[in-house]
């Protein structure tokens, strides 16, 4: 006896469909699963079995054999307990065959029959949407992600209540997709008093999504400051916000209570995760942190404490806007367009450009300091801002402009700097190449500079760049004291 079921194996941010066929013979009882499972999905025949004898259904003593299509393609993970699971009740015809093909499928199965959500759920259930399927069977966590890709989500707790369901004796409460939240909970640009120039800096940044490296002793608020970075930048579209949910989902780190990412996302890996971690790789592959931080925030703090490999490989996602990874059969594409803040101590022992203390580090060691650090990565930040130690009296400074009054400027502009770049003067452009002779500025440093003046000037609602926008661009180049 024979039944299938239809599930979607990840390939990347894709779903392929997969179809379970059960196959159920006489001869000596076995299970075996073919069709280039990998060792998590081929553990699923000890979950299946279980989970089965668990919900009080019964194990078909046969010879049974279950087959995943298209063979070449790799199966990996647990997802396909569910599938595999009900595709054997159908074949034993335990449940309905004719039923189960209405859906698609996919869930862990815990030993004790409960479901389990895995990775990806709304990427398989926009797949199932496409494949003319309507209706999902998945874990009840999973549901409101699932209803987010337009299907009818099947909400389960327990293998048997997906079998009761299929019998037509079970009906789950309708699942409401997850709506959008206030955009808001980002800590507040009004807590950090003084450092004007920074503070400017990080508006420019959020408008016109520049990189920016930010340089001086420990505790002037580089970290503080970046953390507030994510709650002045424009808001997420729709289409945006379920670009970043399926990422956070194939990378199964989408949290359950909140399954729709509608704000930009903030990423900071510590300085000893490994480039896979960073850029992404392993089994899948799976996306790494610059993907996390698609249309967010990607912080690198302490950024010449990075390994050198892990520095160097951030640069191809840095100019491509995504990362290709090698898989087993060709390639898989992430998206990977952030923005990157990096932190630095202006020398090991941190009190070099604080007046008050003074920097006890060797040549050789300040030396070694800034080679952590090439040109080539160096040159990849648009803006570098030098944060001195914030002298008494701003510290007594009132609070300073809270983020949501900083993003009603920053939204209108970015707006405007999407439909039309202001365009470069003669004058302007005269002051540029002067910049180049005496600064100096390589070819990629002056486009750099260029677009930074073209925010600014978009920040002022000019249509045109005028030199003291160039002046302002030019003012954030790296001084010497960063340099390697
Ligand atoms: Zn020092």
């Amino acid at each position: 006896m024979l039944a299938r079921a239809v599930t979607h194996a990840l390939v990347g941010l894709e779903a392929r469909p997969v179809e379970v066929e059960a196959h159920l013979q006489r001869g000596v009882p076995g299970f075996a699963i073919v069709g280039l499972p990998d060792k998590a999905c081929q553990e699923a025949k000890e979950r299946v079995r279980s989970g089965i004898a668990s919900a009080e259904l019964e194990w078909p003593l046969r010879r049974i054999t279950v087959n995943l299509a298209p063979a070449g393609l790799r199966k990996e993970g647990s997802g396909y307990d569910l599938p595999i699971a009900l595709a054997v009740l159908a074949a034993s015809r335990q449940i309905p065959p004719e039923r189960l093909a209405e859906h698609a499928a996919v869930g862990e199965l815990a030993l004790d029959g409960r479901l389990r959500p895995v990775p990806g759920i709304i990427v398989a259930a926009e797949a199932a949407r496409r494949a003319g399927l309507g209706l999902l069977l998945c874990p009840l966590e999973s549901a409101p992600e699932a209803a987010l890709a337009g299907i009818e989500p099947v909400p389960l707790r327990h293998l048997a209540e997906a079998s009761a369901y299929l019998q037509g004796r079970f009906r789950p409460a309708p699942v409401e997709p997850a709506v959008a939240t206030a955009n808001g909970s980002w800590p507040d640009l009004a807590d950090v008093r003084g450092q004007e120039r920074a503070r400017r800096a990080l508006e420019i940044v959020a408008t016109g999504g520049h990189n920016v490296l930010l340089g001086g002793p420990p505790g002037t608020g580089k970290t503080m400051l970046a953390r507030r970075l994510p709650g002045i930048l424009p808001a997420l579209t729709l289409d945006q916000a379920l670009e970043v949910t399926r990422i956070h989902s194939v990378a199964g780190v989408l949290p359950s209570t909140h399954p729709l990412i509608d704000r930009p996302p903030f990423r900071a890996p510590h300085h000893t995760a490994s480039a896979a971690a960073v850029v992404g790789g392993g089994r899948g592959p799976r996306p790494g942190e610059v993907s996390l931080a698609h249309h967010g925030v990607l912080l690198l703090d302490e950024l010449p404490e990075f390994q050198r490999p892990v520095l160097e490989a951030l640069r191809q996602p840095i100019e491509d806007g995504s990362v290709a990874l090698a898989r087993a059969a060709g390639q898989a594409v992430f998206p990977a367009r952030f923005v990157l803040v990096g932190t630095m101590n202006l020398c090991p022992c941190g009190a070099r450009g604080d007046p008050s203390v003074e920097c006890r580090c060797t040549p050789q060691k300040l030396a070694a300091y800034g080679a952590k650090l090439s040109r080539a990565l160096l040159d990849r930040f648009d803006l570098v801002v030098h944060m001195p130690r914030a002298r008494g009296r701003e510290l007594d400074a009132a609070p300073g402009e809270p983020s949501a009054e900083i993003r009603a400027r920053v939204e209108p502009a970015s707006g405007r700097l999407r439909e039309s770049r202001p365009s470069l003067g003669k004058e302007g452009r005269d002051l540029l190449t002067r910049a180049v002779d005496t600064l100096p500025l390589s070819a990629r440093g002056r486009a750099r500079v260029a677009r930074v003046a073209a925010t600014v000037a978009g920040l002022a609602g000019a249509e045109s760049i005028e030199p003291a926008h160039i002046a302002e661009a030019l003012s954030y180049r790296a001084p010497p004291e960063l340099a390697p």
